[in-house]
């Protein structure tokens, strides 16, 4: 038996290596390690350069929808040793890559102190923060990248290099946001925000009361307050067992996301989920209601994503504010008496600090959209990921007339769906910063579709 920590098909390493959490996305390179340290990371680029191989990195697999195939390529899976360190003077987390966001919320808490987390703790930091990253504090604090303090990574040449708006001005520019392919990253530091007290949670009302849901919440999202970002899904959840009985095999309509207190004076925020939950709850009784008065660590069970690795399909694009007759084409592909195999579709609001530029942000600091829209289904056969997709084109050509043609790049899950958010400019110094630290091309296969324009 081979000492090699570099793990063939049929392996149980590499097995572990290749573990994705999206089941729907199986990825096969030539070989696959686990890498713990930074010396590990070293040595598996020299183990691709030496093999003819080119390298990948994963942390949890959650993005493997949207990964291109691995086909001649060593996976670096990183799970990197170490604890979430936070500097509460200094309001910053440094992160060793492999940590889920679940880990860092439970290491920030004491202190009084949040990152700008997504809506699941199971989501790893470093493809989150690469990608931009959508939280429920966004529209407080902006797209999640923006955060980013430091980027520790390995490069091609074996090197470990701490970028930050110091050391690497252009690379720490193009690491945030530009569509990856600059080597593995080792470590991530990141800035962090007071947050103690929050209101969370998600209402839920039967698909007959969507019409009349749906107009008061755009009308609410239209002028809401910053602190406040929430999204409006319709759920078609199976008849199973692991999903809550008032949800489970009938369509309903959830409304659910945070409100950020100011600690010092919490009438506020009260009072802002009363401005957004009271008209909510006129329309109808939710058949079920956790919106409460709460601390942060609260926010990541809010949206209720699966705990467990599922099979998914996705799609999602952004869009501008819907209207009337933007919500009428909504409902009539999504709502009540809908036939759609998918089991979510909804809107997730954007603008406040989403839409800021910010002068000192990477490649990618704001989505110009009022709302990301998204939708998956579970398929189970070829015949319902048939289903699937076609329901993906029947919403795109109902919301075209809103379709920014823009991508939020943490909700692309489609190696088909090319990415809409940098201009061609932005692409072509992306590829050439890339190229003076990846020149042969080692992590070619890691860039993002239409996010380079050198042939790959
Ligand atoms: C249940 C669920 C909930 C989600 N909620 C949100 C949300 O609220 N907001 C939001 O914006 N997104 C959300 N997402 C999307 C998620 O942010 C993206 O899938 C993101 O890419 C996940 O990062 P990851 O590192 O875990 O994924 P992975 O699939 O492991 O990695 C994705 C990519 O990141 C890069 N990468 C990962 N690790 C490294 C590394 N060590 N070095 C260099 N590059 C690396 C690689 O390019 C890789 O292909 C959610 C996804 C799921 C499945």
């Amino acid at each position: 038996m081979s000492s090699s920590p570099f793990a063939r098909p049929g392996s149980p390493e590499y097995e572990a290596a290749t573990h994705v959490f999206n089941l729907a996305a199986p990825v096969s390179p030539a070989a696959a390690v686990t890498a713990r340290t930074v010396e590990e990371v070293r040595a598996a680029i020299g183990f691709a350069r030496a093999e003819g191989l080119g390298v990948r990195m994963i942390t949890t697999g959650h993005a493997a929808g949207g990964t291109t195939s691995m086909d001649g390529a060593l996976l670096v899976r990183t799970e990197l040793s170490g604890p979430v360190e936070v500097d509460s003077a200094r309001r910053v987390a440094r992160i060793p890559a492999g940590t889920k966001w679940g880990a860092v919320a439970e290491a920030t808490a004491p202190h009084g102190l949040a990152a700008p987390h997504g809506s699941a703790a199971t989501v790893g930091v470093v493809g989150y923060l690469l990608r931009g990253g959508l939280s429920f504090y966004g529209r407080k604090v902006g797209l999640a990248t923006n955060s980013v303090r430091a980027v520790e990574l390995v490069t091609a040449d074996g090197e470990l290099r701490r970028v930050d708006a110091t050391t690497d001005p252009e690379l720490f520019w193009a690491l945030r946001g530009g569509g990856g392919g600059f080597g593995v990253v080792t470590a991530i530091e990141v800035d962090l925000f007071p947050a103690t007290q929050v209101v969370t949670g998600m209402a839920i009302w039967p698909i007959a009361h969507a019409a009349e849901l749906i107009s008061v919440w755009e009308k609410w999202a239209a002028g809401a307050p910053w602190e406040a970002s929430t999204s409006l899904r319709v759920l078609r959840l199976p008849d199973v067992p692991d999903v809550l009985p008032e949800l489970r095999g009938r369509p309903t309509l959830s409304v659910d996301g945070a409100i950020l207190g100011d600690p010092e004076d919490i009438s506020v925020v009260e009072r802002q989920a009363a401005e957004l939950l009271e008209p909510l709850r006129a329309v109808a009784e939710p058949i079920m209601d956790t919106w409460q008065l709460t601390t942060p660590g609260a926010v990541l069970a809010t949206h209720m994503d699966p705990d467990e690795p599922v099979p998914a399909h996705g799609d999602s694009i952004l869009l501008t504010e819907l209207g009337p007759d933007g919500i009428a084409e909504f409902l009539r592909v999504l709502g009540d008496g809908a036939d759609t195999p998918l089991v979510v579709a909804g809107l997730r609001q954007l603008g406040g600090a989403f839409a800021e530029p910010n002068p000192d942000g990477g490649v990618l600091t704001h989505l110009d959209a009022a709302y990301v829209y998204s939708g998956a289904g579970i398929p189970f056969d070829a015949e319902s990921a048939t289903r699937i997709s076609e329901s993906f084109e029947t919403v795109r050509a109902a919301l075209r007339p809103w379709d920014t043609g823009g991508t939020a790049p943490t909700f692309v899950e489609s190696v088909h769906q090319p990415q809409g958010h940098l201009s061609d400019e932005q692409v072509t110094e992306v590829d050439r910063i890339r190229a003076r630290v990846d020149p042969e091309g080692l992590f070619r296969g890691d860039i993002m579709p239409k996010t380079t324009v050198v042939a790959s």
